[in-house]
């Protein structure tokens, strides 16, 4: 999907005269690639309508302003991407845990859907954010089901509260609540069993819990492979048991995830979260925005700079200075090549790699191999610099004129680009990554970062 709607914008940015006809062209690819996602008919149409008139609305105030090419391009793009937000954006903030106070958030969802995994993986998201957190196992309907997740929260290392013996699942919730509450625990998290439908008696039980444990968030879990069918599964559950957040499970397949989009605009609930793998760190934080930005090749380095701050928690000893550095908006070129083989050696690269803005469309399509290779090639740049080049935020590439505007790379830069075998181009980017990285960490933390970010990248 994202190497799709790549391409359409580039054919936009080649284009030398907008146009009905460049516009038209754009529409259908945009609306294909969301079609070949499974994004629901009726919101791709509607999406093109709003789009079609947001283009017109723009370009004839562009053109009463004495538009440009360039500036009608950026219009039809901000339609683009703004229109796409809104597809995600139910407009409603979801509940985010308040530190000082327990929270109680519980997981439904039908049986294998990711509910147990999940819970984990949220438990330890909130464990590194300084949440004490831990476990409940509601689900006395699968067998195994207390085995499975006290193995999955003694792996994490979080504290779980579950019963072989009693029965009824609204009384175990209850008793481990109560019990973490007592505790004082930060984030208490409450795992439910499912069905292998939408059944009565499945609503029943969730609402039973709901009412022993009062949830300050009800989160539904959503497998992403059953494609438009999310939008009736997760109707069900609203109209039976009101959940305030969607999480989207299993995106690391080959599952059409554009479903799940139709179950937001149903229910008008925020995803909070994408399951992206097996494992306990396989969990991305998901925003309208930056999740666009990613899908349109745009990158999302907010979401960089958190991952970043996240490893530097999670490694203490190896990125000591890291966040400091962050916060005091420090940030050079060796910082942005330690941050670069710290990713090579941990996680999952293309991923990551999604998040680096300006790489090329479809490397997150294109698997491991070649977001390795990628980020393999940005560390050999660095490898060819001189230790005052590492040391310096990029500016001594770049040529002046005498009025002191850049006006290009300069010999170093090619010197670079021949020593580490690859091309001033890529040296290029590999600046402005360095640049954009300096830039989102002076304002990391800073209440609109990701937005004046994007701006000026425009
Ligand atoms: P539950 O029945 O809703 O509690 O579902 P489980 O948590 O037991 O998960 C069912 C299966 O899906 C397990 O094999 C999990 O490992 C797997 N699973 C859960 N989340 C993900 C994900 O994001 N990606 C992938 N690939 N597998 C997942
Ligand atoms: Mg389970």
């Amino acid at each position: 999907l994202g190497a799709r709607l790549h391409g359409a914008l580039n054919q936009l940015s080649r284009a030398s005269v907008v146009d009905d006809t460049v516009i038209d062209a754009l529409l259908k690819e945009l609306c294909a690639a969301l079609l070949e996602a499974d994004v629901n008919v009726k919101l791709v149409s509607q999406l093109r309508t709003k789009v079609k008139a947001k283009v017109k609305k723009s370009l004839e105030e562009a053109e009463k302003a004495g538009g440009r090419e360039a500036n009608k391009k950026n219009v039809v793009q901000k339609a683009v991407f703004d229109e796409l937000v809104s597809l995600v954006d139910p407009g409603t903030e979801p509940y985010k845990p308040v530190k000082g106070k327990t929270n109680v958030l519980m997981a439904v969802g039908i049986q294998g859907a990711g509910k147990t995994t999940t819970c984990t993986k949220l438990a330890v998201h909130y464990q590194r954010r300084g949440f004490r957190s831990c476990l409940v196992c509601a689900d006395t309907f699968r067998a195994g089901a207390f085995d499975q997740l006290k193995q999955n929260a003694t792996k994490a290392k979080i504290p779980f509260y579950g019963s072989y013996t009693e029965t009824d699942p609204v009384a175990i919730a209850a008793l481990g609540v109560e019990k973490f509450r007592k505790e004082r625990f930060d984030v208490i998290i409450v795992d439910t069993s499912g069905r292998h439908k939408q059944e009565s008696e499945l609503f029943e039980e969730m609402v039973a819990i709901g009412e022993a444990v009062r949830p300050d968030m009800t989160i539904m879990v959503l497998d992403a492979s059953i494609g438009q069918a999310a939008e009736g599964q997760s109707r069900a559950f609203k109209d039976s048991a009101d959940f305030g957040a969607i999480i989207v499970t299993k995106l690391d397949g080959h599952a059409k995830g554009g479903g799940a989009i139709s179950a937001v605009a149903a229910t008008k609930t925020p995803i909070i979260f994408l399951g992206t793998g097996e494992h306990l760190h396989d969990l991305e934080r998901f925003a309208p925005q930056p999740f666009v930005s990613k899908l349109l090749g745009m990158g999302d380095v907010q979401g960089l700079v958190e991952h970043m701050q996240d490893m530097a928690r999670a490694n203490p000893d190896r990125q000591k200075d890291l966040a400091k550095k962050l916060e005091q908006g420090k940030f050079s070129i060796r910082d942005w090549r330690e941050q670069l083989s710290n990713i090579m050696s941990m996680g999952s690269l293309s991923k990551i790699a999604s998040m680096i803005p300006g790489l090329p469309a479809g490397m997150m399509d294109g698997g491991e191999e070649e977001a390795g290779a990628k980020l393999k090639r940005m560390i050999f740049i660095t490898d060819a610099m001189r230790q005052d080049e590492l040391d310096s935020d990029g500016t001594i590439f770049v040529s002046f004129d005498k009025a002191g505007n850049p006006i290009g790379l300069n010999r170093r830069a090619k010197r670079v680009a021949r020593g580490s075998g690859t091309s001033v181009r890529e040296v290029e980017e590999l600046l402005a990554q360095a640049r954009m990285m300096a830039g989102m960490a002076r304002q990391a933390g800073g209440q609109n970062g990701w937005m004046s970010t994007m701006q000026k990248m425009q």
